[in-house]
């Protein structure tokens, strides 16, 4: 007998779509552990171990998948347990090239909400996150930019990279709050209760990036405008530029997706040795040949350009180090180019307490921390202490 497999997937997953809810449902309710309710229990066991909650633990919260870690590790300390927040793309993985795994097409079907940057940067994910649209709430950051704060390249592109200003970051995460309470089939999933608690969340995360903004303007602001100039591997740092007064310059493009053009590499290295800027930066998700080849270039025009340590760019850090938040992340970046640029490093960004699942960046904590969680912290490959299998993740090899 021959089976049209393609048929047969089709209806597996209309039947998964319309099931999903209902078991959902099955599973969430309360199953008092009688005999007399075995069957109830059993069942309800099934269908949690069919839309992949735990028993016993489950939670009413609605699932909610986003793309990049950069909106799903807020969302969650905003969210607390008003929703179960999970992010696809982990350390180093680079969103423009990122395909989604079967495992992530199984974890958008069964979310409740999904939840992605847009603007093209998730670029791969954009015909599923089309389809799904179709069932289920979806929301996307890029739609809340205002148009006059939109970056563009030369050929009208734009510059997805919301996340390189908090003060942007912030504004959109908000406004995705809003969105969400204010979305029909979405707020109906919330809890009692949770609407005004996830609007509160984001006023008091809104409050801290607002704070690590101020620090950052703060640390810049003995750097002299003509020495504002930063490079990096590719154009991440659009929206940093735009709020600090950087020029950015990427070796390429706003995408990683396209090849550094020898005139391009010879442009850049007459820039750094003519406005004298002492530091390019590699960043953690893209190759570095690049940034070092572009050194060799500087130096043989009698520049002195210093490698700067990496930034993080389109992926935050490793679980576990202080960049695996956005908040770390974004601090670890500015120290990185403070440094780089010889400036006063003025203690840790005013932004309280950390709730669940943010560490605390204070640099107490660095300083106290082990060898091999300030190696990680600084990326310093060279450090004996860097975790070995990070290196490999991280594609920093050619660092060495
Ligand atoms: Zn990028």
């Amino acid at each position: 007998m021959h089976l049209d497999m393609k048929l047969v997937s089709a209806n597996f997953l209309f039947m998964m779509r319309t099931l999903t809810p209902m078991l959902r449902k099955f599973c969430l309710a309360k199953h008092p552990g009688s005999r007399s309710k075995a069957a109830s229990v059993l069942g309800a066991a099934l269908a949690c171990l069919a839309v992949g909650l735990p028993l016993g633990q489950a939670s009413a919260a609605p699932q909610v998948v986003t793309t990049i870690a950069q909106i799903g590790q807020p969302l969650s300390v905003i969210a607390g347990d008003c929703l179960q927040v999970r992010s696809l793309l982990g350390p180093g993985s680079d969103p423009h090239l990122y395909r989604p795994t079967r495992s992530d097409m199984t974890a958008l079907l069964t979310a409740d909400i999904l939840v992605h940057n847009g603007a093209h940067l998730e670029a791969q994910f954009a015909k599923p996150l089309d389809q799904f649209a179709k069932r289920k709430p979806v929301f996307e950051l890029a739609l809340a930019v205002p148009n006059a704060g939109l970056m563009r390249d030369s050929e009208q592109v734009t510059d997805p990279h919301f996340w390189m200003n908090p003060a942007l970051w912030a504004r959109l995460l908000s406004r995705l709050i809003e969105d969400l309470v204010g979305h029909e089939q979405a707020s109906a999933m919330l809890d009692p209760g949770c609407a005004e608690r996830l609007q509160a969340g984001a006023q008091d995360y809104e409050a801290r990036l607002l704070a690590l903004d101020a620090w950052t303007q703060a640390l810049f602001s003995n750097l002299p405008r003509e020495r504002r100039v930063l490079v990096s591997a590719h154009d991440a740092f659009g929206y940093f530029g735009q709020r600090y007064d950087f020029q950015v310059e990427g070796i390429q493009g706003l995408s990683t997706d396209s090849q550094a053009s020898l005139k391009r590499m010879n442009d850049l290295a007459e820039l750094l040795v003519t406005r004298q800027v002492p530091v390019a930066f590699v960043e953690s998700s893209i190759d570095p040949k690049s940034i070092e080849t572009l050194l060799t270039r500087a130096a043989a025009r009698g520049g002195s350009v210093a490698l700067g340590d990496a930034l993080f760019s389109d992926a935050m850090g490793p679980a576990g180090s202080p960049a695996e938040t956005y908040i770390g992340m974004f601090a670890h970046n500015v120290r990185a180019i403070v440094r780089g640029f010889g400036l006063q490093e003025n203690g840790a960004p005013e932004v309280g307490e950390q709730k669940i699942g943010e560490q605390k960046i204070g640099e107490q904590e660095i300083g106290q921390g082990s060898a091999a969680q300030k190696a990680l912290y600084d990326l310093d490959v060279t450090a004996p202490d860097f975790p070995a299998r990070l290196k490999e993740r991280l594609h920093v090899d050619a660092l060495k």
